[in-house]
Order: structure tokens, then sequence, then C-alpha cells
């Protein structure tokens, strides 16, 4: 039987579709080349934007009508030049049934009405329902009619993320948030912050050692928050943990050369977490530290828990401790409220800190959240008026940082074959950025020194040393 998921959002969501294709894999099915098809379809959703959910919509309204022509239904209002894969696999398998099941953020949120709205849902599997996908597939391979997902309290982490042949890899270490960021939608999805266990991480380890995994990525919403209880009974924080992931692969003789972290939270990044970061041989000097404003006005209405100048110092720490560190952000303009002149301290922010890239955005009022009801929301055009500025700015400074790297040579884990030229393979660096570079295929999963001669937008050109 086959398979096919549809993942949006985040890498919690890509980390945890890997975990439930696991289980497909465990019990024989292959993955569809097509949703058409598939004998079942799993979308794994995002609820962070209104715009997210829209598209989700949209493809719930694409597989109604492609379950219809899979059953052979002849009242089908979907387009027929759409479904020709669909129309084929009929003609030539006769009826397969179609089995349709949303999980994620969004699955979470509208638990309760999603499968009276969108009949085509068999299964409607939320954030605490996971547990339950080994039915799942079981019912399906018997044939059995679709059951009710109870969902559990507690969050269950999977055993592994793990993808086939993959040599980068997620590994989940906590789920949740609980700092309540007046637009954000996640602690109301996510639920409140879980530690998974030491033994449960350093088990991951291992296993993705056996499959000769050279970089991790720990994940968690709020990842730096990480906290739980060492073997000794003592308290585990996120440095510890670093530190005790290090000599366990130092210890194992592991694959594994790289960690990185993500999402970091500035207020959670504490000295002990830069010293570690510091002084570990493994832990990447690129990270991802959402600042979100550059006004202590803004930051406080967001809900956010530290100051404009907090967030800067925490940023020159970084770099006093790592010279080589590269930062990366997240930036909101357009928070309600936001005056011309709280919109600019963004701006001398970003000119103070020069992050190497930002994601940047503006305020999208989410349904569920305070700050959608919040008096003086921002004109759609003055947001992005404010935005472009923003992306503007933020190119001259990613050209700049980047620019004054060229020269050095240094550590790159190959990735892939470059979609523009197939004698080209595209790598990246400890900073988490992209090089390209002409080099054998045979190199793609392993680490090669790379002399980085120029820049082409924000991927640099390198030679193989
Ligand atoms: S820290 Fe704030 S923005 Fe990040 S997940 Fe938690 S509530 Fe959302």
């Amino acid at each position: 039987m086959t398979y096919f998921f549809e993942t949006y959002g985040c890498e919690m969501n890509i980390a945890e579709s890997a975990a439930v294709e696991q289980l497909f894999i465990s019990r024989g099915w292959k993955k569809a080349e097509h949703p058409e098809t598939a004998d079942m379809v799993i979308i794994n959703t995002c609820s962070v934007r209104g715009s997210a959910e829209k598209r989700i919509f949209g493809r719930l309204g694409y597989f109604t009508g492609l379950k219809k022509i899979r059953s052979k239904d002849p009242n089908t209002k979907a387009r027929l030049d759409d479904m020709k894969l669909a129309i084929d696999f009929v003609e030539k398998n006769g009826v397969v049934p179609l089995t349709v099941v949303l999980m994620g953020c969004m699955a979470e949120r509208l638990l309760k009405t999603v499968q009276k709205d969108w009949p085509v849902l068999d299964y409607v599997v939320g954030t605490f329902g996971k547990h339950r996908f080994g039915e799942i597939i079981e019912a399906v391979e018997e044939g059995r009619k679709p059951f009710k997902i109870e969902e559990e309290e507690a969050y269950t982490f999977a055993k592994t993320s793990y993808e086939e042949a993959a040599f980068s890899t997620f590994v989940p270490i906590m789920h949740g948030c609980n700092n309540f960021c007046t637009y954000c939608i996640v602690p109301y999805v996510r639920g409140r912050e879980v530690s998974r266990p030491l033994d449960q991480i350093l088990a991951e380890i291992d296993f993705l050692s056996g499959r000769k995994v050279k970089e991790i990525t720990l994940l968690g919403q709020n990842v730096n928050a990480y906290r739980c209880m060492d073997e000794d009974g003592s308290e585990l924080n996120f440095p510890k943990l670093l530190k005790k992931i290090s000599e366990h692969i130092d210890k194992t003789n592991s694959s594994i050369k790289w960690i990185r972290f993500e999402s970091s939270n500035p207020n959670d990044f504490s000295d002990e977490l830069i010293e570690v970061a510091a002084h570990d041989n493994h832990v990447c000097h690129g990270f991802h530290i959402a600042a979100q404003h550059g006004s202590t006005e803004i930051l406080k209405r967001m809900n956010r828990k530290n100051t404009r100048d907090e967030f800067i110092e925490l940023t020159k720490k970084l770099r006093a401790a790592m010279p080589d560190v590269q930062l990366i952000t997240d930036l909101m303009v357009g928070f309600p409220g936001e005056t011309e002149e709280q919109f600019e301290e963004i701006l001398t922010m970003m000119n103070e800190v020069k992050f190497e890239s930002a994601f940047m955005y503006y305020f999208n009022p989410r349904e569920g959240t305070p700050a959608a009801k919040f008096p003086d929301q921002i004109d759609l055009e003055v947001k992005k008026a404010r935005l472009q500025k923003v992306i503007d700015l933020q190119l001259t400074h990613t050209t700049e940082v980047m620019q004054k790297r060229v020269g050095e040579t240094i550590d790159v884990l190959v990735d892939i074959v470059s979609r523009h030229d197939e004698s080209e393979l595209l790598g990246k660096t400890e900073q988490n950025e992209r090089v390209a570079f002409k080099a054998d295929k045979k190199l793609i999963g392993s680490f090669v020194k790379v002399k980085l001669t120029g820049l082409s937008g924000n991927t640099f050109r390198g030679e193989l040393v």
C-alpha cells in the first residue's frame, strides 16, 4: 500500500511527518509519487498564519474532488483536467479507496468542527493524537471504517524523526510553549512546554549514528527552555543537555559532527548557554534567535519577556564569545499601535546588530490570540511599505556580512546537486549559509574544505580545497 505526505509549516511539522512516515515504512508501505495514486494522504498542517490555513482549505476542496474520482462518483465537481493522474489510475486499477488524514496545528485548532465541515476527512489527528497513527494504518490495511481519535493529555515524542538516507536530521527535544506572545497561536495548539527525557534523546542519537547521520538539529518551539531531570535526579537544563549530547557523541565515536538547535528564545539564551556553545566542538556557531521587534514598548505589548537593550546586549555577548558567530532572526512589522518612531526602532536595531539574514513579515491577526482584538490595527498598505523597508535593509546587511567572509576556507557539509548546474554541488557551512562549488556528486553527505571565492545573491561561490 502507498502513502503521501503534504507537509506545511515549521521544522517541527517536518520532523513529525518524518516520524509518522517511519511507521508506514515499518509496516511495508511505500511512498506514492503523487497524492492522486496513494492509498492514504496525510496533510500535516500549520496554523501560524491565516494564509497557511486558507491554502489547506483549498487542498481539502481538491481532495474532495479527488476522492470522488477515485470512487467513480458521477457527481464530482472536480476539474477533470486537474485529475488526469487519478482518472488514469482508476482506469487501470478500478476503485481503490483513498483515506484522507488531517494532522498538525490546524487539525488541533479545528478538532471539533473540521470533519463536519469537510467530510472528505477520514481522520483528524490533533497534536496530542499522533500516538494513534499505528491503529489508523492498521484499520486502513484491514479495510475497516474510520474510528474516532481520542487525544492524550501529554505530548508523545516519536522514537525518531529520521528520514530514509538523510545525513541531516531533526531531533525534537521539547514541545509546546509557555510564553503566550500576544500574536501567537502556538501555545493554544501545541500546549505547555514538555521536555523529552535524556535517555530517549541519546537513544535516538545512537540510532542516527547507526544511519551515519552527520548533522542534527535539536528542535523545540522554545528549544532553549528545555528542562528535564538528569540521571542523578538533578535538573538538566538546555546547556547541560548540549554538553551531555556532545560528550555522548565523542564517547560513542558517532558519525554526528554538527549540532544545531532551533528556535531559540532570547529570554532563555543564558550566559551558561553562550559559554557551552562557544567551547563545545560540535555546536555550530549559527543561531536563529527571534528578535521580533526593536521597540521595548512593542515588545511589551507582544508579551515578549526581553527589552530592546537586553536583546542587543545578548547579541554582543554572543559575538564576544564567538567571533565567527552568525545570527538569523525573525522580524515583525505593523504590530497593532506601531508608530512610525517605533517602526524606525526595528531599523536602528538591525543596523546595530547586523543580522546575517532574517525571516521578515507583517503582523497578521490570528483568530484566537489577544493581539487580533487589539485596537489600532495598522493599515495593510502601511504594513506592506514598512515590511519593504525592512527587507531592503536586510538585503544590504546580508550582502555586507557575507562579503566579509569571502576568502575564508571553511568546512562544508555537502548537501545536494545544484538545480541550476548539474556539475555544481550545494553545501552548508557551520553558520548554515549556502555554498555552491564544482565537485563530484559522490561527495554528497560528507564534510569537505571549501574556499569561499565570491557571493551570488545570498549563496557563496566556492572552490573545493
Ligand atoms: S515564544 Fe512566543 S512566538 Fe514563540 S512559540 Fe511561544 S508564544 Fe509563539
